[in-house]
């Protein structure tokens, strides 16, 4: 049992870097305990804007030039849901605001300039709504569904936890249990705050509910975002969130949550609906609110890939494709995203 990568995690991190290794012939198991996964929950935007102050994300055109070509592949077709995002302008300033934004260089591929009154009657958006293009959503759920169902049957997968313990790298190879790999990358999100070898990342858990709720009527083809995203599932159902909270008691939907959101849901429309389902999960932030990449600062061959609580669908590819030139020895990882700026 020999291959050229053990991947410990199967979020999107971990899968976008069987993307990558595919592609390049790099054989690899990966090893994941298929529970708290932060991507099975993930509501799965992509969208380069800050939509609260409007300025691009760092690296946005880079960002999304790696990870649609990714999401876009005819293979995962039925996961990908291209469509705009309409912001909710909350008053004449911010109307404002949007004009000055769209102007931006780096604005302008993303926010049209025309701020757009009453495109849905049902919508409540007295000051009209501005246009994010080049957004849409991924069901990673599925996507990933289907990604670890084709890598079952080709042995690629091991679907247990990892144990730490279990490691050996006394020699020039890594062993674990009866596999011989020449690298090692953790991707297990939250998980790595168990794992001893990448005890010191600044890695916090950041909770994060939504709620899939029926509303008839209301007819969305677009996203909406006001204080939350409305996401059309299909069928007038909607999932709605997501919320933050840096402090929580354990995994569970909280009811101060899902009272939340049906408030911020109400705001946007008086129509009448339903909670059909109520979701948690954590996501991997930074403080610095940067993912983490690079390898052990002893054992080089040993890897992690995690921080991807932000935005995780536009990072996980371009991510993916620097730690295997890193792990190929073909190009240094960036200094802005190395975990060595956490010595
Ligand atoms: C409610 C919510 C909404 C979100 N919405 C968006 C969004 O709209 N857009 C966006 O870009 N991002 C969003 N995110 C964030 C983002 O998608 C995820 O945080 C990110 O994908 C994390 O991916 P990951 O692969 O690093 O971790 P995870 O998805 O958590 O995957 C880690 C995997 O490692 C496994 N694992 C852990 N420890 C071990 C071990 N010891 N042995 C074996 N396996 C192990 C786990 O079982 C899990 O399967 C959202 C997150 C949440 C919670």
């Amino acid at each position: 049992m020999q291959r050229d990568v053990l991947i410990v995690g199967f979020g999107l991190a971990g899968w976008a870097l069987t993307e990558v290794l595919k592609k390049q012939g790099i054989s690899f198991v990966v090893v994941d305990a298929q529970k708290n996964s932060s991507s099975r929950v993930a509501t799965g935007i992509y969208n380069p804007v800050v939509l609260k102050r409007f300025r691009a994300v760092w690296n946005a055109d880079a960002l999304m030039e790696h990870a649609i070509p990714f999401y876009m592949n005819p293979h995962y077709r039925d996961s990908f849901h291209p469509m705009p995002i309409h912001r909710i302008l909350a008053s004449a300033s911010e109307q404002n605001n949007w004009a000055v934004a769209s102007d931006k260089v780096d604005l302008s591929n993303y926010l049209n300039p025309n701020i757009l009154n009453s495109t849905n009657f049902n919508v409540h958006s007295p000051f009209g709504v501005g246009v994010v293009e080049s957004t849409g959503w991924i069901d990673t759920n599925r996507l990933l569904k289907q990604s670890q169902q084709e890598l079952e049957q080709q042995h690629c997968f091991v679907g247990e936890s990892f144990e730490y313990s279990g490691l050996d790298v006394s020699g020039n190879k890594l062993h674990y249990k009866g596999w011989r790999t020449k690298h090692l990358v953790f991707a297990e999100g939250v998980g790595v705050l168990k794992n001893p070898w990448f005890s010191n990342l600044p890695i916090i858990p950041n909770k994060g509910e939504w709620l899939i709720v029926s509303c008839k009527g209301l007819g969305l083809e677009n996203m909406l975002k006001s204080s939350v995203f409305v996401v059309p599932l299909g069928d007038d159902i909607y999932r709605v969130g997501a919320t933050y909270a840096r402090e929580f008691k354990n995994n569970l939907p909280t009811q101060e949550a899902k009272a939340w959101l049906i408030a911020q849901f109400k705001k946007c429309t008086a129509l009448p609906f339903e909670v059909l389902k109520h979701k948690a999960g954590f996501r991997p932030t930074v403080p610095d609110r940067r993912p983490i990449i690079g390898s052990h600062p002893e054992h080089k061959n040993i890897w992690c890939m995690n921080g991807l609580g932000s935005r995780g669908v536009l990072w996980a590819p371009y991510l993916a494709i620097g730690l295997v030139e890193a792990l190929k020895d073909v190009q240094k990882i960036s200094p802005s995203l190395d975990l060595a700026r956490f010595k």
